[in-house]
């Protein structure tokens, strides 16, 4: 590119623009309006407007009264003039030149009668892209890199470059989708000739993008298709004798999804399955059930989950499932199932890398810790990823990438819209289990407005005093988007917002609930310390924990029976739910109380859902009606940070692309 040397590029690569391709698909982070405009004789007083003119004289001088030095520029646009007023900013005429072409923008204040502009804001522009009152492209930018620099670079490419990108998409669904063809869409996603075609131009490049994805994600799939997974059958009579030795029948739902699996093993291609299942399911002894069939079969097992807490839990509940110690045809041996975590001692942790390596540990549960790089199996042909979506893409393969194409099976207990799930998971098949084991006492949900919060504390204290355990979630109040360019959030809530469970904890420990032990967990916390934080939880040194949102994850506390959740208003049913499914997990009678911030019946119509059903899917539903899709992922979505135009959530554009 001419106009870009060395020192530009080194520039340039610190946004990662390293070609002209790259160039052309770096986006404007938001525009300036130039279009709407004001002519300097339609100006009035009072107003704060933007003006496009040129400095038709320059000057300086000293005020007589009060000593002050100021600087007066006449600008004009050929339909009239202002004056613009600077005091004790000398500065000023180190940028202002006579002719000068300026974007101006500021209030118009009176001076003597006539119009003026006190210290406005302006900005140096090209009169050649500007003339017919555009509007803008503004890029984000890095240290010592210039807007209009990299503007009049991107003018060129783009006028260059853009009517020169073959067209990819068939004529049939450019039509039957409508869309603006590339380079039209390239040329004016830089340089909008008008609001309505920068939309059009958005709204082809954001279609690409999801349409890019799905592809890929279907290419994917066709690929896993291909190959070829080793078979694992088990006879009737030994799957039956395993079944009647679990704690408990199998649920329906769960008849269908070991099926389902049985198939996937016996299938001679890896198994690539989501189970999804709402909190409570019992998804941990379909998983479990899984795992017997590989090991069975002389093959090794890996179990992944998001947290240590969350890993040690499924440690035990598998131990108890698959060694039962009073069952003779036990899978596994009690020695053969090991937990790999961080804070795994380094000795024992040799130990079971060895083990792993030699095939005397059979099955494996653990953190992300399992796809490091020394763990190392003699023949890994079953990984479980457990709640899926705290994980992204490449942690998903990396665990697949520990066998030799292994079956993967992950799940997850977010209720997912279908075309949705066809886009994040479309490389999987997907068994839902839709159905609670029998006997789950519901949790006795309710509305209960601020005032009448004693009540809440009382029965916090009577629960307690049974010894029971109770959590109260203080809700992240969103950041005020202030700029266009911020990045994705993280979920992580910012200061301000811990501060609200910070303060809390101590006014319910110091004034309400002095004779209690009230623990904190909260955003700021490193993962290790809220680990430590949720281990005191379930080994009762807590009576209350107080939280933001960070708790959701599924740990679980079965001794824990009340939910308070304040600002109630302010989260998603779905995640609602999900503070519901923590307690209600033991044989008592479990509480989960929703306190919205104003005790208005309409605003808090939403939360009564809550009241009326306990179905996930039922809830994430209402949700998509009422809030849109944004909601079911609150959490990071690690793997889709090249979608630049389109949203992961937008359903309607998904739908578009998938039709
Ligand atoms: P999730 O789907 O949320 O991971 P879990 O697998 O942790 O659910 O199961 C929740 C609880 O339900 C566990 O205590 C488990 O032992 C129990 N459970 C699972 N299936 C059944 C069943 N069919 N009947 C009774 N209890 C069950
Ligand atoms: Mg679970």
């Amino acid at each position: 590119m001419r106009g870009i040397g060395p020192k530009q590029s080194v520039l340039l690569e610190k946004l990662n623009l390293y070609t002209i391709e790259d160039m052309i698909y770096y986006f404007p982070r938001r525009y300036d309006d130039y279009s709407e405009l004001r002519l300097i004789k339609d100006l009035k007083f009072g107003e704060e407007v933007t003006i496009l003119a040129y400095i038709k004289s320059i000057s300086s001088f000293t005020s007589r009264n009060k000593n002050r030095k100021i600087i007066q520029a006449v600008v004009s646009d050929d339909t009239g003039n202002i004056q613009l007023l600077w005091f004790n900013q000398d500065y000023q005429l180190r940028y202002l030149r006579k002719n000068m072409f300026l974007s101006i923008s500021g209030k118009i204040e009176q001076y003597m009668g006539r119009l003026v502009m006190y210290h406005p804001e302006y900005e140096q522009v090209e009169q050649e892209q500007l003339n017919t009152k555009r509007i803008v492209p503004v890029y984000s930018l890095t240290a010592r890199l210039n807007q209009r620099w990299l503007r009049r670079m991107m003018y060129q490419i783009v006028n260059q470059w853009a009517p020169k990108i073959p067209e990819f998409m068939t004529e049939y669904i450019l039509e039957d989708a409508d869309l603006m063809d590339l380079s039209t869409a390239l040329k004016e996603i830089h340089f909008p000739e008008t609001a309505a075609s920068l939309k059009k131009a958005r709204s082809r490049l954001a279609f690409d993008e999801i349409f890019l994805l799905q592809l890929g994600v279907l290419k994917q799939k066709l690929e896993y298709e291909r190959l070829t997974g080793r078979i694992f059958e088990v006879e009737d009579a030994w799957l039956l004798d395993q079944l009647v030795h679990l704690p408990f029948e199998l649920t329906h739902a769960q008849q269908l999804a070991l099926q389902d699996l049985r198939q996937d093993l016996a299938s001679g291609r890896p198994m690539n399955r989501l189970l999804q299942g709402d909190v409570g399911s019992g998804k941990t002894v379909i998983a479990a059930l899984g795992i017997s069939i590989v090991v069975k079969n002389g093959a090794q097992a890996a179990f992944m989950a998001p947290t240590s807490i969350l890993a040690e839990q499924h440690y035990a509940s598998l131990k108890q499932l698959l060694a039962n110690e009073a069952y003779e045809n036990a899978p596994l041996q009690e020695d053969e199932i090991r937990l790999l975590i961080g804070d795994t001692p380094s000795k024992e942790r040799e130990a079971i890398l060895a083990g792993l390596a030699e095939g005397s540990v059979k099955l494996v549960i653990g953190t992300h810790a399992l796809i490091e790089d020394p763990v190392q199996f003699k023949d890994l042909q079953v990984a479980i990823v457990d709640e899926q979506h705290r994980f992204g893409v490449a942690q998903r393969s990396a665990l697949r990438d520990k066998g030799n194409n292994p079956h993967l099976m992950v799940m997850t207990a977010t209720p997912i819209p279908r075309s949705l799930a066809l886009t994040i998971y479309g490389d999987l098949d997907v068994t839902v289990m839709n159905e609670m084991p029998p006997g789950r006492q519901t949790v006795s949900t309710h509305i209960v407005y601020p005032t009448e919060r004693e009540r809440i504390y009382n029965l916090i204290r009577s629960q307690v005093g049974k010894g029971y355990q109770a959590f109260i979630i203080y809700p992240l109040v969103e950041q005020g988007e202030s700029d266009a360019d911020s990045v994705v959030g993280n979920g992580e809530p910012n200061g301000d917002e811990n501060m609200a469970a910070v303060e809390e904890q101590q006014r319910l420990q110091s004034e309400i609930f002095p004779n209690l032990h009230v623990g904190l967990l909260h955003g700021r916390l490193r993962p290790d310390e809220k680990e430590i934080v949720m281990r005191k939880f379930r080994d009762r040194e807590f009576d209350i924990l107080v939280s933001t949102s960070v708790v959701e994850v599924g740990v679980d506390i079965p001794n824990a029976t009340v939910m308070v959740v304040e600002g109630a208003n302010r989260f998603g049913l779905a995640q609602l739910h999900q503070f519901r499914g923590r307690v209600g997990r033991g044989a008592a009678q479990s509480y989960c109380i929703l306190i919205p911030e104003t005790s208005d019946q309409a605003e808090n119509e939403r939360l009564l859902a809550m009241e009326k059903t306990n179905d996930g899917f039922e809830l994430a539903e209402y949700d998509l009606r009422q809030r849109g899709p944004g909601e079911f992922l609150g959490t990071r979505q690690s793997g889709y940070t090249n979608l630049r135009l389109a949203s992961i959530t937008d359903i309607q554009l998904i739908e578009k692309a998938q039709v």
